[in-house]
């Protein structure tokens, strides 16, 4: 018996995260919704993020930061933006004036986003980061300090975490519907072209696993519902290749957690195949997600069979939560600790790759 989920528990990711008073900042006029500027109009921006933004009862986008004019013009016009509240690079430290941004999103490539965390939140502002949050875990913890030391809040933008078939996967997980586990796989890539900021290591900060082995990594744990204690990873990129002359192409990793020692947890990843996928085994049945983590379509079977599970728009989800923690002064789901327990679990995926040895993570 599957029971469906209420919009309350995908909008508050069914109640995974504590309540906390925060007295740090003003309470937003709740007769307002919160105003986003959006920060970088690349693709995700554009074209899943933005128009996430209709219906929306609690969010506006009411700016908008490039570093292209003519983006800032089509997209300010497109998006009703005045034209006062249109910003470049250059100029973007004077949100601190604008009154109407409560919370910046910062969507580029992920070596930008520690600046731009900073930035924005020294202008007294929120702030969501895309993933993967930076590229080292030094960034990760300026970006965390930055923010709590403006007192403002940091969410790292992992859509999986508000998505109806994952947050339902997670809770098949949390009442143990499976039994004891005996295996638990993530698989994600995707064939990726050239020319792209993804494969330059000084802008993305690593190759597959930065970009598309992070959703691997990250559903483990979050249907682990712990963290992994050791990892032991493989790393293979072929020689010849023009994508992979910076970075790497496929990681494949295992992960002991504290419940399921000895155990694989594994993640394999490839910027030459598209995969998108979950399964966990367990003594009384099976799940899968497949595919896992996409845009939309997603599939989630439970021993087999396909569960019954009302969609919801997770770019929506993940938004609306931010707005509402904003609003009501709450710990939002994914924090800036969450992205960062991923770059350090990344890192030392990286430095057993290189040195062949399991690496701990006590
Ligand atoms: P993109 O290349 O389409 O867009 C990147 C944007 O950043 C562009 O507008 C570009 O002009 C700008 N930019 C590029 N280099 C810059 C620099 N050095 N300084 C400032 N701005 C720069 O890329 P994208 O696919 O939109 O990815 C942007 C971010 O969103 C990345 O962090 C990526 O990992 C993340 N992303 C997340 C998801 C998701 O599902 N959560 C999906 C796609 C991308």
């Amino acid at each position: 018996m599957h029971t469906e989920l209420t919009r309350r528990d995908v909008l508050l990711g069914a109640g995974a995260f504590a309540l906390k008073p925060w007295s740090f900042w003003k309470q937003t006029d709740a007769s307002k919704p919160v105003g986003w500027a959006i920060l970088g109009l690349g693709y995700y921006a554009t074209a899943q993020i933005m128009p996430a933004f209709a219906g929306s009862d609690r969010s506006k986008i009411v700016a908008l930061i490039s570093g292209h004019p003519e983006k800032l013009s089509r997209f300010g016009d497109q998006y009703n933006i005045p034209t006062g509240s249109r910003y470049s690079y250059e100029t973007m430290d004077e949100i601190r004036h604008n009154p109407d941004i409560d919370v910046v999103y910062v969507i580029t490539p992920p070596a930008t986003h520690p600046e731009f965390v900073v930035r924005a939140a020294k202008a007294g502002k929120h702030v969501t980061s895309e993933k993967p949050m930076a590229p080292t875990v030094a960034d990760c913890e300026t970006m965390i300090r930055a923010c709590r030391k403006a007192g403002r809040l940091l969410q790292v933008g992992y859509r999986c975490h508000y998505e109806a078939h994952n947050i339902r996967a997670i809770q098949a997980m949390r009442k143990k519907e499976l039994g004891k586990l005996i295996s638990i796989r993530s698989d994600h890539g995707f064939n990726i072209g050239t020319g792209q900021w993804r494969t330059q290591r000084a802008l993305a900060g690593g190759g597959s696993m930065m970009d598309i082995g992070i959703y691997s990594l990250n559903a483990l744990r979050y249907l682990m519902g712990e963290e992994p204690t050791s990892v032991q990873a493989k790393i293979t990129t072929p020689a010849n290749d023009p994508r992979f002359v910076d970075v790497e192409d496929t990681v494949e990793f295992n992960l002991d957690f504290p419940s399921f020692k000895g155990a694989l947890g594994a993640g394999g990843y490839s910027w030459r195949q598209g995969k998108n996928q979950y399964e966990v085994v367990g003594e009384k049945g099976t799940l899968r997600g497949d595919p896992a983590t996409p845009y939309n379509g997603h599939r989630l079977l439970i021993n087999g069979q396909e569960v019954s599970v009302a969609s919801n728009n997770q770019f929506n989800a993940q938004v609306e939560h931010m707005s509402s923690c904003i609003r009501d002064h709450k710990r939002v789901l994914t924090p800036g600790e969450e992205g960062l327990r991923d770059i350090r679990i990344i890192q030392a995926i990286y430095e057993s790759g290189r040195t062949g040895k399991r690496v701990s993570l006590a």
